[in-house]
């Protein structure tokens, strides 16, 4: 295949910002042409080719070789990933499973939560945060989030009638860190167990210490689109437990101890070699893909500023940007303004977990969440992805510009 070298500036530069590629970046002259044309035109919500072209050469190698040995369901490439991600985030178990659900679910289980409990959780976050806790008949205890970032409010905490709550599920929402100190106090005050959702924010950190490790489990998605994300499904439970680790590893492999034996009901929830490949090739890249999500939200933080819209909370040190979401009251006027103007936009999450059809008539009592039901009401996402060039920016900005004038 023939492969160019493109220089920021010397391609497609009819139009002043019409550059897509980066100084240096060798592609492939036609797709890359192609996709750069595309790219000027609309504003992708993100943008997963800009990661292919650069672990390419490195998965496609690791595929021929499992492929070659027959190694698909955890072997060599999981046990390496797995070793790679527990220096990385510095955490002594690190169990690759096959998704972010399936992940909270083995947290659940291993920590011996079971129907007739219940669990704390905030309202406003992706419905595989709960998944676990309803397949075991565990009644979720819902609490309201902060106006400022959507994460859960800790004063709210304090009202809630903690009578037969087990334990706690903090989600660190959109790459920014969840009130872990308030979180852990409360935990330790009130004998809960503590389970990290870090799925939105692989990476971030609470004073120098990794996300995942400040509870008693943490649990991370690969979903495509995460910060760190797999060629489909994948997830991670990590802990510094070695008796949460045995019972992890144990479940998410047909509760087995030993091979053929089987002392308790077990899952598959085993990570695939493929998968793992994709992700230790990307683990590479993802801090400087965390630090350029950070630059593309302090450029629109920047560029913003003086719309009526609320922006997120500037907390830069320790957020890794999985989204960046505005809120507006005219928030579906504005998404559809965006839409024309060839910006893709999303929305996270417009039906809080509270109001779902499948938890109708399973909760004791409706939960009252004022807050949680704004951010509803009111987020935007707008796209932020590694590779999103200055130009895609001032799209974005002028589009959301525009809808002011
Ligand atoms: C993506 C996500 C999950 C679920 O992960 P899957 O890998 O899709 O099962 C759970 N919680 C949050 C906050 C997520 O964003």
């Amino acid at each position: 295949m023939r492969t160019y070298t493109v220089e920021q500036n010397k391609v497609l530069s009819e139009k002043k910002c019409a550059p897509y590629l980066v100084t240096g970046e060798v592609i492939d002259q036609i797709e890359g042409f192609r996709h750069a044309k595309l790219l000027d035109q609309t504003v992708p919500f993100m943008d997963l080719n800009h990661q292919w072209r650069l672990v390419r050469e490195d998965v496609l190698n690791s595929f021929e070789n499992i492929f070659s040995k027959s190694e698909f369901c955890l072997g060599p490439y999981v046990e390496n990933f797995e070793f790679q991600v527990s220096k990385f985030l510095d955490v002594r178990y690190a169990l690759g499973v096959n998704s972010g659900t399936s992940a909270i679910h083995l947290a659940v289980k291993a920590l011996g939560l079971r129907r007739g409990d219940k669990v704390l959780v905030p309202s406003h976050t992706f419905v595989g945060t709960i998944w676990g806790l309803i397949y075991e008949g565990i009644e979720p205890v819902f609490c309201d989030v902060s106006k400022h970032c959507g994460t859960i409010d800790i004063n709210t905490l304090k009202e809630t009638d903690t009578e037969g709550v087990r334990a706690i599920i903090a989600v660190h929402l959109y790459g920014q860190p969840a009130d872990m100190a308030n979180i852990n106090k409360f935990a330790k005050a009130n004998n809960l167990f503590v389970i990290e959702d870090v799925a939105q924010a692989f990476g971030a950190k609470i004073n120098n210490q990794m996300l995942g490790t400040l509870g008693d489990v943490g649990c991370f998605s690969f979903y495509p689109g995460k910060n760190l994300g797999a060629a489909g499904e994948a997830g991670l439970v990590i802990t510094n437990s070695k008796n949460l680790a045995q019972k992890i590893r144990s479940l998410r492999n047909h509760g087995q101890s030993e091979r053929y034996t089987h002392d308790k009901i077990g899952y598959n929830y085993r990570m695939d070699g493929l998968q793992a490949a994709v992700l230790s090739a990307k683990l590479a890249y993802v801090k400087s893909w965390n630090d350029e999500r950070s630059e593309i939200a302090n450029q629109y933080s920047n560029q913003l500023a003086e719309l009526p819209i609320t922006l997120p909370q500037k907390i830069a040190q320790d957020h890794v940007w999985h989204l960046f979401v505005v809120r507006s009251n005219e928030r579906d006027r504005l998404k559809l303004h965006l839409e024309k103007r060839g910006v893709s936009t999303g929305l996270h999450y417009p039906i809080p977990l509270h109001q779902q059809g499948f938890l109708q008539g399973f909760l004791t009592e409706p939960p009252v969440l004022p807050i949680t039901e704004d951010w509803a009401k009111q987020c935007l996402s707008l796209p932020i992805f590694p590779g999103m060039t200055k130009c895609q920016i001032k799209k974005v900005v002028q589009a959301v510009g525009d809808f002011y004038d």
